[in-house]
């Protein structure tokens, strides 16, 4: 079997690393014209399902570089913009299986996992691939082209070419990305001595600054073991688009720190200041989109994971963990079908078929997350604080209040239980 991946994204390459791993001949063609030839973002946080797909896809030299180079997840805490803290829900409670490192979670930087999963693969990614379309060819294999008018043939076609796909586009022009309702605005702050007193709850774990406003601040600091480089707090800025001037993805550092002054104007005059003084190179904007994967389509021998399939607003964090375990799974499909086991049509259709209902899910948890983070109103934020309030004074309802919106989207599907079982019987 020969496998043609569009896109080395998170997904792409991880799928890149579970076929080879699997022993599959596989290639990934990346529009990228080299590896960090663009700036690659934010830490990212994975979550068991990443950290699963991770274990099972990389070499066990690579899974040790991630566990070497990631760092810890953290607690997650609701502050209000005064930061007065309303509540810290524990790992335990996120993730109660988390003494098992494939069951636990961390905070990534993007360009370190990155490179994490290329390694091992520099003779199978082609930098400076632009795929433009795909043709099925008479004897079932695809064939790929490129913008330089390269091609490329494989027995399986994947696209793995993220939000924008042009894989999706071609072979399911109806899943299309809808306007998700949000915008963002993410800053990095370096994690220096000052910032650490002034803000200290924010310098650990992931956070959410409750407002009674339509925005909330989205935290997460990212301490590199062994400080092996910058610390950094990356904050998130989530509002509806109407609250911020319409041309936001254009603007530069200064005039997004001008449009975000105003919307924290009430807020602790340290995180105020944090937010001023962020990197300005960093900061940066984006409106959030999403899809569905839709109904059912017959299987064919193109296939879609990640971001290209379901697309999602970054809240929550299960974009790119959801694009690991789609390509956790295929990597076990196309193997089984490499090994003989079950017929590739077949193992595709079986991937769709697992991966519409986890993809739906996490869209659908995703939007929903969204609507609940910007309510506001006096009402609605009293309550909500007062709520956060009694859950920290009570842990049992602290548990059954967060226990579910952590572990269960994060919780094992069949096959992953099946596969953990034999890691640890
Ligand atoms: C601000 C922000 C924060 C986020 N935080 C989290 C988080 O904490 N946890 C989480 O799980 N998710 C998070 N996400 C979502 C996550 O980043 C995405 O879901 C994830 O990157 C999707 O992976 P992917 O491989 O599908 O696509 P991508 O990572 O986007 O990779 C797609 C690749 O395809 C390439 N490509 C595109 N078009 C072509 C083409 N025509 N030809 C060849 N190559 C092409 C691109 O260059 C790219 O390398 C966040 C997203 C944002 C925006």
């Amino acid at each position: 079997m020969n496998v043609v991946i569009i896109g080395g994204g998170i997904g792409g390459l991880c799928l890149a690393q579970g076929l080879r791993r699997a022993g599959i001949d596989v290639t990934v063609h990346e529009r990228d014209r080299a590896p960090g030839s663009r700036w690659e973002g934010y830490r990212i946080h994975i979550n068991p399902v990443g950290a699963r797909a991770l274990h099972a896809c990389l070499s066990d030299a690579g899974w040790q570089d991630f566990l070497v180079t990631a760092g810890p997840g953290g607690d997650f805490g609701f502050l209000t913009e005064q930061l007065d803290q309303l509540v810290i829900v524990e790992e335990s409670i996120m993730y109660p299986d988390g003494a098992d490192p494939a069951e636990s979670h961390y905070a990534a930087d993007r360009a370190t996992l990155r490179r994490l999963l290329l390694t091992g693969l520099e003779d199978v990614v082609q930098f400076g691939a632009e795929f433009v379309g795909y043709e099925q060819r008479p004897d079932g294999r695809v064939e790929a082209t490129f913008a330089d008018g390269r091609t490329a043939v494989g027995d399986v076609l994947v696209g793995a070419d993220g939000a924008a796909s042009r894989v999706r586009r071609q072979y399911l022009p109806h899943v299309r990305p809808i306007d998700a309702g949000a915008v963002s605005v993410a800053h990095k702050i370096w994690l220096t001595d000052e910032v650490r007193a002034a803000l200290p709850r924010l310098g650990t774990g992931m956070n959410i600054v409750n407002v009674n406003a339509p925005c909330f601040l989205f935290t997460s600091a990212f301490e590199p073991p062994g400080g092996a480089s910058r610390p950094y707090l990356l904050c998130a800025l989530v509002t509806r688009p109407d609250v911020l001037p319409p041309d936001l993805t254009e603007l530069d550092g200064d005039a997004l720190r001008a449009a975000v002054d105003v919307l924290v104007a009430g807020w602790h005059p340290q995180l105020r200041r944090a937010l001023a003084e962020s990197d300005p190179e960093s900061r940066n904007a984006i409106a959030f989109r999403a899809a569905e994967p839709g109904p059912p389509w017959p299987s064919t021998s193109v296939t879609l994971i990640g971001d290209a399939i379901h697309l999602m607003p970054p809240i929550g964090g299960l974009g790119g963990n959801t694009a690991l375990r789609d390509a956790h799974l295929l990597t076990r499909l196309l193997t089984a079908a490499a090994g003989g086991e079950q017929d590739t049509l077949a193992a595709i259709g079986e991937y769709e078929s697992d991966m519409r209902e986890y993809g739906t899910a996490a869209v659908r948890s995703a939007l929903a997350q969204k609507e609940q983070a910007l309510s506001y109103g006096v009402v609605a934020t009293a309550g909500a604080r007062t709520w956060f309030r009694l859950c920290a004074a009570v842990p049992a309802l602290r548990r059954r209040t967060f226990g579910e919106s952590y572990a269960g989207p994060a919780a094992p599907r069949p096959w992953e239980r099946e596969l953990a079982m034999m890691r640890d019987p």
